[in-house]
């Protein structure tokens, strides 16, 4: 079993993001699997900073991970080599659609489809469309075709999910690879096989199982865990006060202290030092784990 943390270093962490961290850590450590880290670093707002804070935050809280860091921003060529072996395969096509185009023919909303899934404007032009597009001077994206499939997850927290798969993007118009390509990418290469991350991105995952299956390649387990909401129900963030760990630290609070207040939040009892840690994931049930989001209270 091998699991992964694949955070995106445009900012410091929340205690939303700590949770879901902690998270991944019991989860592999409960199951004696190496933990690895990536960090998701193709989104312009990356910041160089950030790299390191995420890094010593995860420590602070007493986790740890195995092996080499890696950064996506350093395996371009990989995702470029699976792109080229979806185009080569006659699986993909250009779209110049702008993002406002984009929203305003989004389907119809529709159970199985995710937000704003593109309606395949792009795959039926005509050759005079295409020619006009291309001497417009504006970068194409690549979509892959996806034909609607509806894919069946089975979460490990969530129980069974379906989603149908939309015509999403594989490159962008600037050559970036999206997330959802370099993902999948980067959890075969590196031999994931259980993903856990918060509920925000399970829509993407019927994206995620069909490109793995396009690609020849075993999908992982996925097990995805609520995110953290305020007080009034939005999700966390970093505007709404008190809540990275340095945050928690100026007002008095130890790393320890933040600790048990996330193992509280997940019903796991609070510990003496974080060196007791190590017997929380022996004793992690994730069967027993709260359903619904935990509400932070600041
Ligand atoms: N990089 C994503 C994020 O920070 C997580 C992606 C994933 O776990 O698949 O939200």
């Amino acid at each position: 079993m091998t699991g992964r943390w694949a955070p995106s270093p445009t900012g410091e962490f929340h205690v939303g993001n700590l949770r879901t961290a902690l998270l991944a850590w019991l989860f592999a450590r409960s199951g004696s699997a190496e933990l690895l880290w990536r960090f998701e670093d193709l989104d312009g707002a990356v910041r160089e900073d950030f790299y390191n804070y995420q890094l010593r935050d995860f420590q602070r809280i007493g986790l740890d991970w195995d092996g080499e860091i890696f950064r996506q921003s350093e395996r371009l060529h990989l995702y470029r080599d699976a792109i080229e072996d979806l185009q080569r395969q006659g699986l993909t096509y250009r779209c110049w659609c702008t993002r406002r185009e984009i929203r305003e023919a989004t389907v119809a909303p529709h159970a199985h489809l995710p937000e704003g899934a593109y309606s395949g404007k792009c795959r039926q032009l005509t050759a005079r469309e295409t020619s006009e597009n291309e001497r417009s001077g504006r970068n194409p994206a690549l979509r892959v075709i996806s034909g609607g499939q509806l894919i069946k997850i089975d979460d490990r927290q969530l129980g069974n999910f379906e989603g149908s798969v939309d015509d999403f993007v594989l490159c962008r118009g600037d050559l970036t690879p999206s997330y959802n390509l370099a993902v999948v990418i980067d959890d075969a290469d590196m031999g994931v096989t259980e993903v856990v991350r918060g509920d925000d991105l399970l829509p993407t995952t019927p994206r995620q199982i069909y490109l793995f299956d396009l690609l020849g390649l075993n999908p992982p387990s996925y097990a995805h865990v609520p995110l953290v909401l305020t007080q009034s129900g939005d999700r966390l963030a970093k505007r709404d006060g008190a809540v990275t760990l340095d945050d928690r630290l100026a007002l008095g609070e130890s790393e320890l202290d933040v600790l048990n207040h996330l193992l509280s939040s997940l019903q796991l009892r609070n510990i003496e030092s974080l060196g007791e840690l190590d017997q929380i994931a022996r004793d992690f049930d994730p069967g027993a784990l709260p359903t619904s989001p935990w509400v932070f209270g600041l």
